[in-house]
C-alpha cells in the first residue's frame, strides 16, 4: 500500500513540476514536496516537507497541504486536485 501513496505523490509532483515552469511556482512546488517515505503516521497519507509545523507534538501536515494545493489548481488548471490524487493512488 506504501508503495502504491508515494507513487502517486511522484506521480502528481512530477506533474505539478513540469507545469511550473522555472520560476517561483517551481520553488514552492519543490518546497512542498511530499516526504518520500512512507514510515509516516496518519493512514499513510504523504507528509508535506515544505509546511511549518506548530509544535513537536503537532502531527505532521499532509501532502498535498493548502499550499500545494492551491498551486496544483493553478498549474494543472484542475479544480479538485485532492480527487485527482485519490485517483492516481487507486490506478
Ligand atoms: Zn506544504
Amino acid at each position: 500500500m506504501s508503495v502504491a501513496e508515494s507513487s502517486a505523490a511522484d506521480v502528481l509532483h512530477a506533474r505539478v513540476l513540469a507545469a511550473s515552469g522555472d520560476g517561483v511556482l517551481r520553488q514552492l512546488a519543490e518546497l512542498h514536496r511530499p516526504h518520500p517515505d512512507d514510515t509516516i503516521a496518519g493512514g499513510g497519507m504523504p507528509t508535506c516537507l515544505g509546511c511549518d509545523v506548530d509544535g513537536p507534538t503537532s502531527a505532521d501536515p499532509v501532502w498535498p497541504c493548502r499550499t500545494y494545493t492551491l498551486l496544483a489548481r493553478a498549474v494543472l488548471g484542475v479544480q479538485d486536485v485532492e480527487a485527482l490524487f485519490l485517483s492516481l493512488r487507486h490506478r
